[in-house]
């Protein structure tokens, strides 16, 4: 697979869904009205008019919708190379729907794993089946996925207060049960919805959370490695943390940095409107560094923390980093990158 860097759209056709959750951080949006087919067609047009050439479904669960596949379908014609759709995976339990997804275009589709357990996930997710519908829905794509070029399975766990000690098995599940080596471990968002809602149940702290996530981050770490200079839509990264726990990832398996690379430009449209430079407004809207982080060597690369976190749990986990190499070690990977291109 050739590596470049791509253009973004994220669409969020509404926030409808079939899963309740409790960690969601669209859980007190899945009441909005959906956007119509004829709206979200006109702004994948624009999309592809404004050069994006990588395009991700986000929600709310997107293939439930009765025009998922026509959507897909019209923007593969309209010439987006990839697609991708993230999903709790339990539409994708049915054979038909997953061969028609498939056959649409879908070139990237990303399960929700949130625990390496029936019990668990069902109890994350507040729906009794949802881990064997979603295992069943892996196992489709890929069998569908065998014989389609240029594509990838992977999965997202979102690690909230109620699974950090279980991430060493999760990746372990992703690894060797499902076989896949493509995964990205998502620190909670207590910006709104669920976290925000139940803080003291859900929010961990980054120091009790980092070294279990360091832990799963090292299961891959080797795969990820290989794969990184033929697939960079591949992954085995963090995602919402501060850099300073994380500095032998960095910037290899750290989604916000690598995600810079990958990404020339991510452009948000959703049902509240759009926000131009997604990546941007992340990083001076939602996370802040504080005074601790003066002197520290990634603090240009680093997004700090939610407000929130800050609010409630303050500062004094940040430890400013001092080792010059984790920079260069950044300089490497961008020089990798480009040489490959
Ligand atoms: S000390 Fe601050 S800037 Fe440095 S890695 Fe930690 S959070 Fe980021």
């Amino acid at each position: 697979m050739r590596t470049k860097s791509y253009k973004k759209l994220m669409i969020v056709p509404g926030y409808a869904c079939n899963n309740r959750c409790i960690f969601c951080i669209n859980y007190d949006m899945r009441t909005m009205p959906e956007r119509s087919t004829a709206e979200l067609l006109r702004r994948l047009k624009k999309g592809r008019a404004d050069g994006c050439d990588y395009l991700e479904f986000a929600g709310g669960e997107d293939a439930i919708r009765k025009d998922f596949c026509l959507l897909v379908n019209a923007a593969r014609k309209m010439g987006y190379e990839r697609i991708a759709v993230a999903t709790n995976g339990r539409i994708f339990s049915y054979p038909d729907f997953a061969k028609r997804a498939v056959e649409s275009g879908l070139t990237d589709i990303i399960f929700s794993i949130h625990a390496s357990s029936e019990k668990i996930h069902d109890q994350l997710t507040q729906v009794s089946g949802c881990f064997r519908q979603a295992l069943a829905g892996i196992e489709n794509v890929l069998a569908l996925f065998r014989s389609v070029k240029n594509t990838t399975v992977g999965t997202n766990t979102a690690i909230t207060k109620l699974n950090y000690k279980e991430l060493p098995n999760i990746g372990k599940f992703i690894l060797n049960s499902l076989g896949l080596c493509n995964a990205e471990f998502i620190f909670a968002d207590p910006s709104r919805g669920g976290v925000a809602r139940h803080f003291d149940m859900l929010m961990p702290k980054i120091s009790d959370a980092a070294p279990y996530m360091r832990e799963c981050l090292y299961l891959g770490q080797e795969h990820f490695r290989r794969g990184i200079v033929e697939n960079l839509i591949s992954n085995w990264a963090a995602r919402y943390v501060p850099l300073c726990y994380f500095t032998d990832f960095f910037p290899f398996q750290i989604s916000d940095v690598r995600e810079n690379i990958v990404f020339n430009h991510v452009t948000h449209s959703t049902p509240e409107g759009a926000t131009p430079d997604y990546l941007k407004s992340r990083r001076e809207v939602s996370r802040r560094k504080t005074l601790r982080c003066e002197g520290c060597l990634l603090r240009e690369d680093c997004e700090g923390l939610w407000h929130r976190y800050l609010e409630e749990f303050g500062d004094s986990e940040l430890k400013p980093v001092k080792d010059t190499s984790v920079r260069e070690r950044k300089i490497k990977y961008i020089k990798d990158f480009l040489s490959c291109r």
